[in-house]
């Protein structure tokens, strides 16, 4: 036995390390300083609707591997349902046009070649301005390496990048918008399956793995928040948690996998993003009517992602900030005509809640995506785990799991030197 691991912070990249570390039989503890798990990707009880909703509604993709493989690790493997092919309808509120875009599975584009299958308004050799996205010089954002307009960006990239990357496409970071098309449009429609957590993020992400870290021995101790690491000769020596102190024995362990504010004040000189961009998401208790995709994709307008979950319609609205200061009723009536508008259902404002995340994202900005630290830190027993660390990917559940399973494989291999 080699110790105690302390995980700070139980959002999903704190969950897949202590999943890791438990795996290996590891003795684990996860400090939470909210009562609930989850932290950005979570379900709770909402008044106004008088339902369980989730804070924001969370697309995955089949090709999220790290994700899928952290659902099988806690049972929950087929919790998260999509189609069976990657489609992808759409609805232009400007024009009333609807189409499907429909990728074939393999990583050889033949869809291009069908007027039926991509984007409308748009030819094969459209396509080929993206193959510059896919490797781009350092440092660049989207839109000094490819033509922010024409059909093919405003029905295709714009919608896929804001969503990955919760920024204003030409703003974002070409490093980042190539690793997500890597890993999705360039790997076929296998990889591009839309999923959702129709039971909702909890029941299908965070509890089953509080489950499997119980039933591993593992502890989780919520509304422990951590105040303060204290630092020794290359190593922690102990936490404060206000009222409690754990002083580290020789081969205990610290991963803090908290929000970079967090990560910044706890632990001295730590560079870190420090912009962010917000996601508005809107529910609607309403029974979609018969026939509406689980997902819908709306151009034009306010909304941006539609979908539908049993007995409630739930909206998303990616680099939201600009909504962040509109009142509370007005922003649902606006979203609610466009919503009622594409679906049929009466302009009558069904119950409703919004749920506006100032800090969804960091800016995935190349400036911002420069500050992000990698998992090893200046002290030896200290890795670092979250959506904003160095991962490579936008800030997203596949990007915390990954980090929290890298974060979790230095602390292992520590452990072996
Ligand atoms: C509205 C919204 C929509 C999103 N949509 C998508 C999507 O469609 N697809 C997708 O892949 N991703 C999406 N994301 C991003 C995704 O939710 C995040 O990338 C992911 O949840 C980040 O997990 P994390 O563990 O890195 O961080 P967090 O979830 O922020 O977890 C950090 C945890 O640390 C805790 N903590 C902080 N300080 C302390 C302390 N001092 N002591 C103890 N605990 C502490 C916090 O309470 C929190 O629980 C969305 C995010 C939001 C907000």
């Amino acid at each position: 036995m080699s110790g105690t691991v302390h995980i700070i912070g139980a959002g999903v990249a704190g969950l897949a390390a202590a999943l890791k570390l438990s795996a290996r039989g590891e003795h684990v503890v996860v400090h939470e300083a909210t009562a609930f798990a989850g932290g950005r990707c979570r379900s709770y009880h909402d008044a106004s609707v008088g339902m369980v909703i989730d804070n924001g509604n969370h697309l995955l993709l089949s090709g999220n591997r790290a994700a899928l493989e952290f659902l099988r690790d806690i049972g929950a493997g087929d919790r998260l349902i999509g189609p069976q092919a990657a489609e992808f309808p759409f609805v232009d509120l400007a024009t009333r046009q609807h189409w499907t875009l429909r990728f074939n599975d393999g990583r050889v584009p033949w869809w291009i070649f069908d007027p039926a299958r991509r984007v409308p308004g748009t030819r094969p050799l459209d396509y080929l301005a993206l193959a510059r996205l896919v490797w781009p010089p350092r440092g660049k954002t989207v839109g000094e390496v490819i033509a922010c307009d024409g059909q093919l960006y405003a029905r295709l990239v714009e919608p896929l990048l804001l969503a990955a990357l919760n920024i204003a496409p030409p703003q974002g970071s070409a490093k980042l918008a190539a690793a997500v098309i890597r890993e999705t449009l360039a790997a076929g429609g296998r990889a591009c399956r839309p999923l959702i957590a129709r039971d909702g993020l909890s029941a299908t992400l965070i509890e089953p793995a509080l489950a499997t870290l119980r039933r591993r021995g593992a502890v989780v101790r919520l509304e422990h928040q951590l105040h303060a690491l204290r630092f020794g000769a290359g190593r922690i020596e102990a936490l404060d948690f206000g009222g409690e102190a754990i002083v580290l024995a020789p081969n205990d362990a610290v991963i803090a996998a908290v929000p970079p504010y967090a990560a910044a004040s706890l632990i001295r000189g730590l560079d870190v993003p420090t912009e962010f961009r917000a996601i508005v998401n809107a529910h609607f208790r309403i029974e979609p009517p018969a026939g509406q995709p689980p997902i819908l994709g709306m151009l034009n307008g306010t909304v941006e992602w539609l979908f539908a979950f049993p007995g409630r319609l739930s909206v998303t609205i990616s680099a939201g900030d600009r909504l962040l200061d509109r009142p509370r009723e007005e922003l649902a009536k606006t979203i609610w005509t466009e919503v009622a508008a594409v679906t049929g259902l009466p302009d009558a404002l069904p119950p409703w809640q919004i749920v506006r995340e100032r800090r969804a994202t960091f800016a995935a900005t190349p400036a911002q995506d420069a500050k992000r630290p990698g998992a090893e830190t200046a002290w030896r027993n200290l890795a670092l785990a979250g959506d904003w660390t160095n991962t490579g990917l936008p800030a997203t559940i596949e990007g915390a799991i990954r980090s929290g399973n890298r974060a979790a494989e230095l602390i292992a291999r520590r452990d072996q030197q």
